[in-house]
C-alpha cells in the first residue's frame, strides 16, 4: 500500500510500506530498472488536474469568454500538446519550433498566442501561414513585419500588444519582467505603450484584440497581479478615451510560483484568481468600462510539481574538513536552474524514508564544470553511495524544455504516469542521435 508521505512538497508524492518513494502512486525503482536514468517521469493526471483548476477557477471567476494559455516554453513535446488539447487549454508559443511541436499534436492553433521579443520573418511567415491565432507584439519593429506579411498573404492578423506596466514583482531579477527597463514589451510610462498602440490601430492588416503582460515569475504575492491588472485597466481606459478603441482581450501573464522546497508556500490557485476578479470587476466598474475578456498564462504552475528527475548515484567524494560531493549521473545538462538562478530544489533518497545518519552534502552532475551543480546543503544517508537513486522533486518546468547535449550527453527520455500505467512519451537520445545533423 502507498501513503501519503508526511512532509512531501507536493500531495502526487508518497512512499510504500516499505519506505520506497512514489509517484502518482507508482514506485520509482521500477521506472528507474525499466527505463534507466536519468530519466523525467511526469503525473500525467496532475497536469490535468491543474489545467482543470485553472479552466474552473477562470471561468467561474471571470466568465465564459475568460482564456487559460498554457505557457509552453515550460514543458514542450508533442504529448503534452495532446493533453492541452483533450484539456481545452489555449497555448502559448515562442517559436517555429514550438509552433512545429503544437501541429505535430493536431493542436489547432486558432488557440494559440505567439510571443517573443524578437519574431524573425520566417517564424512570422511560419506562423502565419500555419493559421496562429493571435500574436502577442513586442514592438514596433514587429508590427510593420507582421502587416506586411498578413498583407501579402491577404490576411489580417489578430495581435494583442505586449505592454510594460512598471511593476516590480520582488522575485529573482533574472526573471522579473515587467520592469520599465526590461527587453520585453512596450512601457506605460516612456509612452512607448501608447504609440504602438495608435499604430497598430492605423495598419491594415493588423486587428488589434487587447493587451498583454507579464510580470514575472515564481511570483506569490498576489498583490502583484492586482497592482499590475490596476496599471493595464487604467491603460485601457486610457486608450478608450484617447482613440476610442476599448481592448477586448486584456491578458495579464502567468508567473504563479510553485513549490520547490518546503518553506515555499502552496498557491490556492482559485482563491487567488477570485481574488484578483473581484478587484479587476470593481475597478472596471470603476473606471466605468467593460472588464475585458481576461486570458492567464500559466506555465510552471500547470507542470513544475507533475514531474521529478530520477538519478543514480556515481563518485562520492569526501574533502575531509570541507565538503562531500554526491555525483549523479545527469546534472546541468538535463537541470541548468541551479546553475542559472541557484534555484531551490528538493532532492531525495529513493529507498530510504528517514535514514538514521545524514550529511550535508553538495549534489553535482557529471559536467565538466564547476557550477554543474544540482543543490547545496542537501541531507542526505551519510552512507549513500554508487548505485542509489535519488530523485529530484518538482522538476516539470524548464527543465526538459532547457536541457542541452552539453558534453555531448544524450537527453534523458520522459515517461508519463497515468492512473496507474506508464509510458513513454518521448524517448532517451542516443549515442546516433548526437551525431544526427553532422554532415
Ligand atoms: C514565461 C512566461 C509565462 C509563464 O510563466 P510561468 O512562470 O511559467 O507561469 C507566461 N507568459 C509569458 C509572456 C512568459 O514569458
Amino acid at each position: 500500500m502507498v501513503t501519503a508521505a508526511n512532509r512531501m512538497i507536493c500531495e502526487n508524492l508518497g512512499r510504500t510500506d516499505s519506505g520506497e518513494l512514489t509517484l502518482a502512486g507508482q514506485p520509482l525503482a521500477a521506472l528507474a530498472r525499466e527505463y534507466g536514468t536519468p530519466l523525467y517521469l511526469y503525473d500525467e493526471d496532475r497536469i490535468r488536474e491543474r489545467c482543470r483548476t485553472y479552466l474552473g477557477a477562470v471561468k467561474s471567476s471571470f466568465g465564459e469568454r475568460a482564456r487559460v494559455l498554457y505557457a509552453s516554453k515550460a514543458a514542450c513535446f508533442r504529448r503534452l500538446y495532446e493533453i492541452m488539447r483533450e484539456e481545452g487549454m489555449g497555448i502559448d508559443v515562442v517559436s517555429s519550433g514550438e509552433i512545429y511541436t503544437a501541429l505535430a499534436a493536431g493542436y489547432p492553433l486558432d488557440n494559440a498566442y505567439f510571443h517573443s521579443n524578437n519574431k524573425t520573418d520566417e517564424d512570422i511567415e511560419y506562423a502565419i501561414s500555419s493559421g496562429v491565432g493571435c500574436f502577442v507584439v513586442d514592438n514596433e519593429e514587429e508590427l510593420y513585419a507582421i502587416n506586411r506579411i498578413a498583407a501579402e498573404r491577404g490576411k489580417r492578423q489578430r495581435v494583442l500588444l505586449r505592454i510594460t506596466p512598471g511593476i516590480d514583482p520582488h522575485t529573482y531579477a533574472a526573471v522579473a519582467t515587467g520592469k520599465v527597463d526590461s527587453k520585453f514589451g512596450s512601457a506605460i510610462e516612456t509612452g512607448q505603450a501608447r504609440e504602438i498602440c495608435a499604430l497598430a490601430l492605423s495598419l491594415p492588416a493588423i486587428s488589434l484584440m487587447g493587451f498583454h503582460c507579464h510580470v514575472g515569475s515564481q511570483v506569490f504575492d498576489s498583490e502583484v497581479y492586482i497592482r499590475a491588472a490596476e496599471v493595464m485597466l487604467n491603460f485601457v481606459k486610457d486608450m478608450y478615451t484617447e482613440y476610442g478603441f476599448l481592448a477586448p482581450e486584456l491578458d495579464i501573464g502567468g508567473g504563479f510560483g510553485v513549490r520547490y522546497v518546503e518553506r515555499e508556500p502552496e498557491i490556492n490557485i482559485p482563491e487567488r484568481i477570485a481574488e484578483v476578479a473581484e478587484f479587476m470587476k470593481r475597478h472596471a466598474e470603476k473606471l466605468g468600462i467593460a472588464l475585458p475578456a481576461v486570458a492567464l498564462e500559466p506555465g510552471r504552475s500547470i507542470v513544475a510539481d507533475a514531474g521529478l528527475t530520477l538519478y543514480t548515484v556515481g563518485t562520492v567524494k569526501r574533502i575531509t574538513g570541507y565538503k562531500t560531493y554526491v555525483s549523479v549521473d545527469g546534472g546541468m545538462a538535463d537541470n541548468p536552474r541551479y546553475a542559472l538562478y541557484g534555484s531551490p530544489y528538493t532532492i531525495l533518497p529513493v529507498s530510504r524514508e528517514n535514514p538514521s545518519e545524514t550529511e550535508s552534502v553538495s549534489v553535482v552532475g557529471r559536467c565538466c564544470e564547476s557550477g554543474d551543480i544540482l543543490q547545496e546543503n542537501v541531507p542526505l544517508p551519510r552512507d549513500i553511495g554508487r548505485g542509489e537513486l535519488l530523485a529530484c522533486l518538482t522538476t516539470g518546468a524548464y527543465h526538459y524544455s532547457m536541457s542541452s547535449n552539453y558534453n555531448k550527453l544524450p537527453r534523458p527520455p520522459i515517461v508519463m504516469l497515468s492512473r496507474g500505467e506508464h509510458y513513454l512519451a518521448v524517448r532517451r537520445e542516443t549515442l546516433a542521435d548526437l551525431l544526427a545533423q553532422d554532415v
